[in-house]
């Protein structure tokens, strides 16, 4: 078989490593999973899809709900593991343009973080609060917290930028 599909579960195998078709659908990562039930899949039916060659993970909303514990990956009989898999789903998705709108928010989160990081070698609360609620087009949300924030001295603005974060990123390597 060939398609669109298939590519996108040998793409899922050649970049986490984990083979869709190891799977044989026991249900024991659903089982331990705490995000079941909460989304739009059971993490066993992510790699089910993937067998039967449907792109409905690329438009899921379920990568977005994964925390990234690896019960699934102590649980499963065939060491398969599906936080590798859900991490993979969340950059192709935000790749392709097929977040679903349910995880627009956490997309812009994910991406203000990065921008962040990478602009200035260190994050600031405050200043990923506000891109926050520039992106989401709420520039008041979550202003009635700051006077409590500022009382526990928790509202702290942003430091100076760590010398040369861009030339450490060009590098390939980490700020430091
Ligand atoms: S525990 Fe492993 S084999 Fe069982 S359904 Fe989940 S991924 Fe598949
Ligand atoms: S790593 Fe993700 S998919 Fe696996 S059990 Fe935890 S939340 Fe569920």
């Amino acid at each position: 078989m060939s398609g669109p599909a298939a590519a996108l579960r040998a793409a899922v195998a050649e970049s986490t490593a984990q083979n869709p078709f190891r799977c044989y659908q026991c249900g024991n990562c659903s089982a331990g999973c705490p995000m079941s039930g909460h989304g739009d899949l059971l993490p066993h039916q992510v790699f089910r899809l993937l067998q039967l060659e449907s792109d409905r993970p690329l438009h899921a909303m379920q990568p977005w709900l994964c925390v990234g514990c690896q019960t699934c990956a102590v649980r499963c009989p065939q060491e398969l593991d599906l936080s590798r898999v859900m991490d993979y789903l969340r950059a192709e998705q935000i790749r392709r343009g097929t977040v679903p709108p349910e995880a627009k928010r956490m997309a812009a989160f994910n991406r203000l973080f990065l921008e962040r990081v990478l602009a200035g070698g260190r994050l600031s609360e405050v200043e990923l609060g506000i891109y926050l609620n520039l992106a989401n087009r709420n520039p008041l949300e979550n202003a009635l917290a700051v006077p409590g924030l500022m009382a526990r001295g928790k509202f702290k603005l942003p430091g100076k930028p760590i010398r040369g974060p861009g030339r450490a990123v060009a590098r390939g390597r980490r700020p430091s």
